[in-house]
Order: structure tokens, then C-alpha cells, then sequence
């Protein structure tokens, strides 16, 4: 199973809603998946992602919209005629079976000869490195051991897509950034359009080619993972990706500023009806002297916390707004104390400005 052994698909999403009574669970979403592409649904508990997997995966008929697999309209047929592979929420194995059980169901339901069922559980086994677990009973196994499981029986038709939803959310965390590696590796090794859904930022940004963050069953932006952090689209990304403080600014001829400050932006001031500064807190810095163009903030130190690599200021600007900075901690490096003036520098190309209209 180091080759794929199929092209893998472009996935199509059109118009999609699904109501349930009055909750729009999607509404109106329109997605293209490209063909071998790790994309991730991020977004809250409570806002579609699971519903979006479960209509791609063919357990729920939306109420309207269309969806393809290549150019193969695919809104009718049943899951297992829809080449995909799937891990759900819950890890939905068979207790009672073994290991190589459950990985060899659907190969069963799809009435394959006993041989290739035995060649392919292996395989599938020796990929997540469960290779020798497969008479194992699934109570035997510790929760990465049941998550590989559900990753083997995912693969081991070899689908030209994967949809996973919230695979690692039981795990603890080292067991958890370690299985983030090695389905990432895994993707590499196989090339099927990967669909994955997680409601954890760090994840989504660690393992993702393409990120669609989703509220209320919409897509609220669809960006690589540098351009959601750097360039969010509107103030519901900009809250949810990374932390962040917002300034509430005000046109002043081309430009904006900042309770009478003019900015320096280094860009051109979007057309939106009310707008933000986002700063981010490892992007503005103390400095007494911040260098030419920075935008200067005089500040007063509230709350110093030194954290080993780094440090955390929190500190008042003259409007009483509340900022964050965070800065790398070097030998020898004094820090201020709390109630002290300081003075914080956000460069032009630093500056963010988001729509905060649709917060
Ligand atoms: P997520 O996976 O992002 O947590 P879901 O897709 O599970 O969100 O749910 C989206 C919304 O649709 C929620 O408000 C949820 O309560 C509702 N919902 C999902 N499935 C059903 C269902 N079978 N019946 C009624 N409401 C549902
Ligand atoms: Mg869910």
C-alpha cells in the first residue's frame, strides 16, 4: 500500500443546505476539494462539520444543492457505492470482533475473496503500524491502537477519499500531536483527497493543506492555514484562529486611525462598513526604539509573565483597551514590571485590518 494505486478525486460541493426543523446545520455551502489535497473543516461544536461529512459520505441527503466525486454526480448513491473511506466521531468499531474483524468489514460487505481480504488487512495494519495486532480483541487495545484500527479500515480498499471527523479528539495530547504526524504521513503516502474535520485550531493548522472554517453551517473563509492566521477574512476567524486584540479604528482621508493616530499600513484599506485592527501578540513588539514607519503605541504594563522560551505582557494603551504581546525571552533580557510605561511598536506589514461587521 505504498503506491496509490488509483488517481485520486477532486471533491464538488454545490449550494448544499440541510435544515433540521428550524436549525440550518448547512447553509448553502459550496466547497471544491482538490484532487489529493488534505483539506480540514474547522469550526465550533454545533456548527455543521460532521453534518457537511456525513452528506460527502452519503448517510444524510441534504435538502438541496449537488455534490460530485470527479465528474460523477454522487447526491444519490448509497455510502458504500461512493469509493470513500471514513472514521467517525466515535471510533463506531465492533467490540466483540477482532482487529483484522473490523478492518476487513467493508472489503466483506463489498463480498470480496477471502485471500485478498486476508493480503489487504494486513497491509492495511502494517501501514498504521498495527502490522501482527490483527487477532487482537479490540478491548486488548489502548485509544491510538482503536484510532489506528478505524484509520485500517478507512484505507484498506485503498478509496480515493478519506473523510475523517474529529479522529484524535479522545486522545491525550502527546499521543495526540504524535497521531497528527503520522496521519499526515500517512496522506503523503497514500495521495487520497482527505477531508478532515477537527474543532481544534492547532491541529487544523498543523495538518492542513487547505482549512475551511465553518460557523452556523457556513463557510466563513477557505484559505491555506497561513493566509487564515495572517489574512482572516472577517472577525469571526480572526477570533477563532490564534489569539488576538482588536482596535476599533476610523477613516481619516485614504488611511485609517487609531483614536485620532493615524496608521501606517502598508496597504490599502479594505471596503467594508466597520473595521478593526487585529494584532497579533508575537507580532508587536517593546521596544524602545521600534524603528522607522512602526506604529507606536505608549502603553502601561498591567501583568508580566515570564514562560522560559518566551514571555507574556499584557499591558493598557491610553484608551484603557486591553493588549497582549508575547516576545522571545533572551539571557540577560530585563523585563518590565507591572504599572510601568512602555512603549510597543507594530510594523506596517504587521497590520491587520479585518471587516468586524459580521462579528
Ligand atoms: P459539529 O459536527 O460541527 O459539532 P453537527 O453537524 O453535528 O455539528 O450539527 C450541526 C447542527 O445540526 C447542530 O445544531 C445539531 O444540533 C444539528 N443536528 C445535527 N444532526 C441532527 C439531527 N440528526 N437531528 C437534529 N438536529 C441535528
Ligand atoms: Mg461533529
Amino acid at each position: 500500500m505504498t503506491q496509490p494505486t488509483k488517481d485520486a478525486l477532486p471533491i464538488t460541493v454545490r449550494n448544499v443546505t440541510k435544515t433540521y426543523g428550524p436549525v440550518h446545520a448547512l447553509d448553502d455551502v459550496s466547497i471544491d476539494v482538490h484532487s489529493g489535497e488534505f483539506l480540514t473543516l474547522l469550526g465550533p461544536s454545533g456548527s455543521g462539520k460532521t453534518t457537511l461529512l456525513m452528506v460527502l459520505a452519503g448517510f444524510t441527503r441534504p435538502d438541496c444543492g449537488s455534490l460530485k466525486f470527479g465528474d460523477t454526480e454522487v447526491i444519490r448513491p448509497p455510502p458504500h457505492l461512493r469509493d470513500l473511506g471514513m472514521t467517525f466521531q466515535s471510533y463506531a468499531l465492533f467490540p466483540h470482533m477482532t482487529v483484522a474483524g473490523n478492518v476487513g468489514y467493508p472489503l466483506r460487505l463489498r463480498k470480496r475473496p477471502k485471500a485478498e481480504i486476508a493480503d489487504r488487512v494486513a497491509r492495511a495494519l502494517d501501514t498504521v503500524q498495527l502490522g501482527g495486532f490483527g487477532d487482537r480483541r479490540i478491548d486488548q487495545l489502548s485509544g491510538g491502537q482503536r484510532q489506528r484500527v478505524a484509520v485500517a479500515r478507512a484505507i484498506v480498499f485503498e478509496p480515493r477519499i478519506l473523510l475523517m471527523d474529529e479522529p484524535l479528539s479522545a486522545l491525550d495530547k502527546k499521543l495526540r500531536d504524535q497521531m497528527q504526524i503520522e496521519l499526515r504521513h500517512l496522506h503523503e503516502q497514500l495521495g487520497m483527497t482527505t477531508v478532515y474535520v477537527t474543532h481544534d485550531q492547532r491541529e487544523a493548522l498543523t495538518m492542513s493543506d487547505r482549512i475551511a472554517v465553518v460557523n452556523h453551517g457556513r463557510i466563513m473563509q477557505l484559505a491555506t492555514p497561513r493566509d487564515l492566521y495572517e489574512r482572516p477574512a472577517n472577525r469571526f476567524v480572526a477570533d477563532f484562529i490564534g489569539e488576538s486584540t482588536f482596535l476599533d479604528v476610523t477613516r481619516q482621508g485614504d488611511g485609517l486611525a487609531w483614536n485620532g493616530m493615524p496608521l501606517n499600513l502598508g496597504h490599502p484599506v479594505p471596503e467594508a462598513p466597520g473595521l478593526q485592527l487585529m494584532i497579533r501578540p508575537e507580532r508587536i513588539v517593546m521596544r524602545d526604539a521600534p524603528g522607522e514607519g512602526f506604529n507606536i503605541f505608549d502603553a502601561t504594563a498591567t501583568d508580566v509573565v515570564y514562560q522560559g522560551d518566551s514571555y507574556l505582557l499584557h499591558a493598557r494603551l491610553k484608551d484603557g483597551t486591553q493588549i497582549a504581546l508575547r516576545g522571545p525571552m533572551r539571557g540577560g533580557d530585563a523585563l518590565p514590571q507591572a504599572g510601568q510605561p512602555v512603549t510597543l511598536g507594530l510594523a506596517p506589514e504587521d497590520t491587520v485590518v479585518i471587516d468586524a461587521s459580521d462579528v
